[in-house]
């Protein structure tokens, strides 16, 4: 499948926010924003929601001033899908992301702190705008090719489901997050995911 390459580091010169991916990278001493990740089995994936909406109401599905926010607020995610089911690297998913933060896996899974052992997928949408067939598609033919590629079926969670109320219960986290949200269809997604290929 089309995946675009977009990694969030000082080499790239892609607009985010007012300046470039590589200024503000560099301005937070860094050299990208992930960490290495130790030879682990990565079995998970996160499915998020993101848009720019806080930041600029008119354009809350901005691709640059969501590789902005990334860069604001210091965190990362592997895969950014966009509502057209266009497709961004954001991330290798070989390195750790900064997508999931203090977070605990629904029981009886229990692992903490799933950054080290998922893949983050971004969705563009807001809390009201529901979500495009074309992401739906995108975002499974997406996690059909990870499956394929790590030779293995994933767990999928929604962010919510792992940094929710018993994460901040359990001081992983301080506030709760509820993205992707209820007009994220689960069913719809994970039948996607798993129908036979045609
Ligand atoms: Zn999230």
């Amino acid at each position: 499948m089309k995946i675009t390459p977009c990694l969030l580091d000082i080499s790239n010169n892609t607009r985010a926010g007012d300046g470039r991916l590589s200024e503000h990278i560099r301005g937070q001493n860094k050299e990208h924003l992930w960490d290495d990740r130790p030879p682990c089995a990565v079995d998970t994936i996160v499915i998020h929601s993101i848009s720019a909406g806080n930041v600029e109401p008119r354009r809350p599905f901005s691709r640059t001033l969501i590789l902005g926010i990334f860069c604001t607020y210091g965190v990362s995610s592997h895969y950014l899908v966009e509502r057209t089911g266009h497709v961004l690297q954001l991330v290798p998913e070989d390195k750790k992301a900064w997508h999931a933060g203090g977070s605990i896996m629904p029981p009886p899974d229990k692992r903490t702190m799933a950054n080290a052992f998922s893949i983050g997928i971004e969705l563009v949408a807001t809390p009201q705008s529901g979500f495009t067939e074309e992401q739906y598609s995108a975002c499974a033919r997406l996690c059909r090719d990870i499956e394929r590629r790590h030779g293995r079926v994933f767990n999928y969670v929604g962010h919510e489901d792992i940094a929710g109320e018993t994460a901040v219960r359990l001081g992983l986290r301080k506030d709760v997050k509820v993205d992707p949200g209820p007009l994220f269809d689960w069913n719809l997604f994970r039948t996607l995911v798993h129908k036979p290929a045609a």
